[in-house]
């Protein structure tokens, strides 16, 4: 299938900010494509080669990206990065130069998704010394044939910065479309991707059955759930009202949320966003696979341990886990704990459908019987009692968990689904503070004084589905400690560009601007109208956004959070009504 005519297309749907035109297009594209090229097109319009769940990640350097457009175009880097510096975009930029260079030629070998596939598959797996030179060649002799429109896209799969505003959503309701007729079937195909999270083999089911072919797909260990997730209480009242009187109480750890699966020999685990995590704790495989049970799939959330004392340490101490070298001395230095909160898969059964209270007990079982020094069982209590909720909350808050989790006792587990049947009283209830927030970093100001070196304060965005953009919500100079300066501006390090990202939306001026990656959790005490900042703007009153008041850094890093699962323009909308109704009582 050749790649210009979809290169067209995208180039449509980089145009519209319509949900529906591009959902059109999606249809288009995937009534254009072969059987054995669907799953190609999913995964690359996923921003992927494979599923997540394989973790082979695609990603290219900048640096790498304009060499290659260099070579291939034969100008110099300077002369490259010049261009991009004025075009601000390296797709766009490639797309210029080569407009200039590129001469249709019979020695032009043409571009097929196939080939671009299978190229961006060798340049995954190209591992060891010799990978950049090979990298190298492999994206330049690619370029080397590109019309300038398909240089555009290619350097933007590299980069992984396609952005054409699909989310997975759309991608869903254009198969709905595409390969049954009829948009209402998007909910069907839904319910099976959230146990089933490999759209690509979907689409080709899809495609080459119909609906009744999904059905075959079923929950299957080694394949990662959609996590199922809690709304925000805010007070422990709330909690009973919605349980009716009776609700199940447990820690609400802080640390890593995992998805652990055993297939006999084999053991993986999967992060909260479904990436495959197994090689960070081989402790835990070593664990599971003692477990005298053949088949499960577990959910439990690791915490880091002191070395000494046993302790549960803060959650930024798992960074010193996501090494990839010498992981056996990094298991000694920086010991874990599993506390195990689920169980959705055992023996050849799926159990999401069994009660909450039911899956609780499976789980003791299993504890009971597989005894070993890492993996436990999450504190848990029922009540209907508000003192002893209160009293519950603090001893975990105490005990130096974040809150609690209420848990509705009839509850079955609902994949991807976020409701009331699992609901978070966090440590800020009780206090003067509304919640927390999930922020990505945008731009930073340099430090002065005793931050000299480091940033002195940081810009951060709420993100907007609607428009893929990130949107200034707040300026946080607070709550962080030396370490964390420290750690926040080496992480910060990979992101920086020249100027302001093209998403990202705000009035306020830099010294340092960054690709949205990293994703920082800030407690506030209150959301308020701004007419300088761009979250939400418009949406609650006309010229104004919100801003957060009293921003602190929370202490946490949320690597396990990609930017567009920062908190969303309708969760603030969301939660400063809350605010409103909550101040007028
Ligand atoms: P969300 O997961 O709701 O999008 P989030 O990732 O910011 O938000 P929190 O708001 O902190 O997470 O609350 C939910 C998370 O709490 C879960 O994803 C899980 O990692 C963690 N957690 C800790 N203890 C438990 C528990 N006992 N049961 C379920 N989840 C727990």
């Amino acid at each position: 299938m050749d790649f210009l005519a979809i290169a067209e297309i995208f180039e449509e749907m980089h145009k519209t900010n319509s949900r529906l035109v591009l959902i059109d297009h999606l249809v288009t594209l995937f009534k254009r494509t072969p059987v054995n090229t669907i799953k190609k097109i999913i995964y690359l319009l996923q921003g992927k080669l494979f599923p997540s769940s394989e973790g082979i990640e695609l990603g290219l350097g900048e640096k790498l990206t304009i060499k290659a457009i260099a070579e291939s175009t034969g100008i110099s880097v300077k002369e490259v990065e010049e261009n991009y510096n004025k075009i601000g975009d390296l797709g766009e930029t490639a797309k210029e130069i080569a407009k200039k260079r590129y001469q249709q030629t019979l020695l032009n070998e043409k571009i097929t998704i196939e080939r671009i596939y299978s190229t961006f598959e060798k340049i995954a797996k190209s591992l060891g010394s010799q990978s950049q030179i090979i990298k190298l060649r492999l994206v330049s002799s690619l370029l080397n044939d590109a019309t300038p429109l398909e240089s555009k896209y290619i350097i933007k799969f590299l980069l992984g910065n396609l952005r054409l505003g699909i989310a997975e959503y759309s991608i869903i309701d254009a198969l709905a479309i595409a390969f049954t007729g009829n948009r209402n079937n998007r909910k069907k195909i839904e319910e099976i991707y959230n146990i089933y999270t490999d759209l690509g083999t979907i689409a080709e089911i899809l495609f080459k059955k119909d609906l009744q072919g999904l059905t075959d797909l079923q929950i299957t260990p080694l394949k990662p759930i959609r996590p199922m997730l809690a709304e925000r209480i805010i007070d422990p009242k709330e909690g009973l009202k919605r349980a009716n009187g009776k609700v199940a109480l447990e820690y609400k750890l802080d640390g890593e949320r995992v998805q652990i699966h055993k297939n006999n020999t084999e053991v993986q685990l999967f992060s909260r966003s479904l990436e495959k995590i197994t090689n960070h704790y081989p402790d835990i495989v070593e664990a599971i696979k003692k477990f005298s049970i053949h088949n499960c799939i577990l959910e439990a959330e690791i915490v880091p341990l002191d070395l000494v004392t046993k302790k549960i340490q803060p959650f930024q101490e798992l960074m010193h886990r996501k090494r990839k070298y010498n992981i056996s001395d990094v298991i000694l230095k920086y010991p874990i704990k599993v506390f195990l909160f689920d169980i959705l898969y055992l023996e050849g059964n799926n159990l999401t459908q069994y009660e909450y209270r039911q899956r609780r007990g499976i789980l003791q079982s299993i504890v009971k019987t597989n005894r070993n020094n890492i993996i436990e069982l999450v504190k848990q209590n029922v009540s209907s009692n508000l003192n002893q909720i209160e009293i519950f909350f603090r001893k975990a808050k105490y005990e130096g968990c974040e809150g609690l989790m209420l848990k509705q006792l009839d509850s079955k587990y609902r994949a991807g689904a976020r409701e009331f049947l699992w609901m978070k009283l966090k440590k800020e209830y009780g206090t003067t503070l509304v919640d927390s927030f999930d922020l990505t970093v945008i731009g930073a100001l340099l430090g002065k004084g005793k931050r000299t070196g480091y940033y002195g304060a940081l810009l951060l965005a709420a993100y907007d589905k609607k428009s893929d953009t990130f949107q200034s919500i707040c300026k946080v100079g607070t709550g962080f400690s030396d370490y964390d300066l420290e750690l926040i501006y080496n992480e910060l390090k990979n992101y920086v560009v020249d100027k302001k990202y093209y998403n990202v939306n705000t009035n306020l001026k830099m010294d340092i601007w960054f690709t949205p990656k990293l994703v920082i959790e800030i407690i506030a005490s209150e959301i308020t109208l701004s007419p300088l900042h761009t979250a939400a703007y418009g949406l609650i009153k006309e010229n104004f956004g919100v801003a957060l008041r009293f921003p602190k850094y929370a202490g946490k890093i949320r690597l396990d959070k990609k930017p567009e699962d920062s908190t969303n323009t309708s969760e603030l909308i969301q939660l400063f009504n809350k605010q409103v109704k909550r101040n007028k009582s």
